[in-house]
């Protein structure tokens, strides 16, 4: 719960800081925080290559029960660090205007979850 009081401000103070209306990966939808996080395509891609592959991960319609949900249980550190690099990658496209890989974003997840789980 400490990492969700810390993350959804940050969210919440970094979407107003982007003029695009539409998300920055797909160019299809207009950016809600929960499409960017869930259910963009690219967001799914990487969900997917973590092992959140359950139908039930992608069928919550209201963002803070999805988070609260899938931020307890044994995939809870991978699960927060995932939205954390998710978020992360979107500001460097659109805030920093530079270029982040979804081989990256899947990388930099597993070698963090990796790490906290060692260190923790
Ligand atoms: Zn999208």
């Amino acid at each position: 719960m400490f990492a969700i009081n810390l993350f959804l401000p940050y969210l919440c103070f970094t979407r107003e800081t982007c003029p695009n209306l539409f998300v920055v990966r797909c160019l299809l939808f207009e950016e809600t925080i929960f499409h960017y996080l869930r259910d963009c395509s690219t967001s799914k891609k990487v969900w997917h290559g973590l092992g959140f592959t359950d139908i039930n991960f992608f069928s919550n319609l209201n963002l803070w029960d999805w988070i609260r949900t899938n931020s307890i249980g044994p995939c809870m550190c991978l699960f927060l660090i995932e939205l954390w690099w998710n978020w992360r990658a979107r500001n460097i496209v659109c805030v920093g205007k530079e270029t982040i890989f979804l081989f990256q974003v899947l990388a930099e997840t597993r070698k963090l979850a990796f790490i906290m789980e060692v260190c923790f």
